[in-house]
């Protein structure tokens, strides 16, 4: 089953064609990832499906609903969570405690829960929390303020705050970005490690390792479209995507 399809999004910014007739499929519980160059689209397209921008033509559909029209609240609480370039923490507050605003702020059906909810649902929250953040190597830095913490921490705690929301879609745009080789590996394995939660992945990543590491789909995009899309063994050998992404070099 597709959990997400977009058909026909396009999306101009002045003389510029960002998105140009971007069709794509999402099947539900695998990682999709999507490469391009610089410029190719591919972060407008992550912004379009979490409403931080409206695309010109085109339809999404999320989870068996139209996704266009709806704002990034309404978005969120659908299900699609996303991991920002630039780590999106409460600074003055603990991990711990920066895990519980999204947790508690969470009200998807299957899982109605608040602040005055009965204590045996909280401690359903806070236990699962705890589990995220062992996965995540934050454990042991549960009661240190995020201020004095690494980018690196900070950037998997704001997976854990993703991931307690319990989203059907988690967006992740360049997570390994501007890391060493052995931050990125750190990455694919925190990102195996949470696999078995079995949440759908969209991830953007330039890093080819990362790619072949996680996804089972690859979709390439250039110049605002999508130009092949396949296994990634596939795509290593697609002489189009060579053209296109390398200019003729070797994947
Ligand atoms: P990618 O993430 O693949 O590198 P982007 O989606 O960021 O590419 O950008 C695609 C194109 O759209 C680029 O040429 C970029 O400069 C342009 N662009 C992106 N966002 C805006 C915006 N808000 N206003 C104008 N141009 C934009
Ligand atoms: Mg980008």
């Amino acid at each position: 089953m597709d959990i997400l399809t977009i058909n026909g999004v396009s999306k101009r910014f002045g003389g510029l064609k960002a998105l140009d007739d971007v069709n794509l499929k999402v099947k539900e519980g695998t990682v999709h990832a999507i490469i391009g160059p610089n410029g190719a689209g591919k972060s407008t397209l992550l912004n379009t499906l979490v409403g931080r921008i409206v695309p010109d033509e085109g339809t999404v559909e999320f989870n068996g609903a139209p996704l266009l029209g709806h704002n990034p609240y309404e978005i969120n609480q659908a299900g699609i969570a996303r991991v920002f370039q630039t780590p999106e923490t409460f600074a003055e507050l603990t991990v711990m405690e920066n895990v519980m605003i999204p947790a508690f702020a969470r009200k998807d059906g299957a899982f109605k829960i608040n602040l005055w909810g009965r204590a045996n649902d909280r401690r359903v929250v806070l236990e699962e929390a705890e589990e995220i953040l062992e996965d995540l190597n934050l454990a042991a830095q549960r009661h240190q303020r995020v201020d004095s913490m690494s980018r690196g921490d900070k950037r998997r705690l704001e997976l854990a705050m993703c991931l307690v929301q319990r989203p059907k879609l988690l967006l992740l745009d360049e997570p390994t970005a501007g890391m060493s080789r052995a931050d990125t590996n750190n990455t694919v394995d925190l990102l195996k490690a949470i696999a078995k939660r079995g949440i759908t992945k969209v991830i953007i990543e330039h890093d080819m390792h990362v790619v072949f590491s996680l996804a089972s789909t690859v979709s390439v995009m250039a110049q605002g479209t999508v130009i092949a899309e396949g296994t990634p063994e596939a795509i290593k050998a697609d002489p189009r995507v060579q053209e296109a992404y390398l200019g003729g070099a070797h994947l």
